[in-house]
C-alpha cells in the first residue's frame, strides 16, 4: 500500500469533481505553487501553505515609528516583510518617491 502524497497526486476538485491542473495561484499579487480547476476552484500546494501565510502576513498594514540620524530620516522595517523578502543588515535597497504619499524600496 502506498501513501501518496497530496503534492504527488492528480487533484480532483472538491466543486465539481473534474481534474484538476498545476498552476501558479496568486495570493494578493505573489505567485504560489498549486492547482486550478477549468471551473475557477484554486488550491495551494500544502507545502506552500506557510510561504502563502507569511506572505499575506507581510501584506498587512503596520504603523511604524520615523527617526532621525543626521541629516537622514529612518524607517524600520517589520521583519514579517524582511523574513518574505529576504532582507539582510548589509544588503542594499534602492528608495525613491512613487507619489508625493507613497515611498517605494526595491530590494
Ligand atoms: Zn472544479
Amino acid at each position: 500500500m502506498s501513501a501518496k502524497s497530496l503534492d504527488d497526486g492528480d487533484i480532483v476538485c472538491p466543486e465539481c469533481a473534474k481534474a484538476c491542473k498545476p498552476a501558479m495561484i496568486d495570493v494578493a499579487g505573489e505567485k504560489i505553487g498549486g492547482w486550478r480547476c477549468s471551473c475557477g476552484y484554486e488550491m495551494i500546494r500544502p507545502k506552500d501553505f506557510e510561504k502563502a501565510y507569511l506572505f499575506l502576513q507581510a501584506r498587512k498594514r503596520e504603523r511604524v515609528k520615523i527617526s532621525k540620524r543626521g541629516n537622514s530620516y529612518m524607517v524600520t522595517i517589520p521583519k514579517a516583510i524582511a523574513d518574505v523578502i529576504g532582507i539582510d543588515k548589509d544588503k542594499t535597497a534602492e528608495i525613491f518617491l512613487k507619489d508625493p504619499h507613497t515611498i517605494s524600496i526595491i530590494v
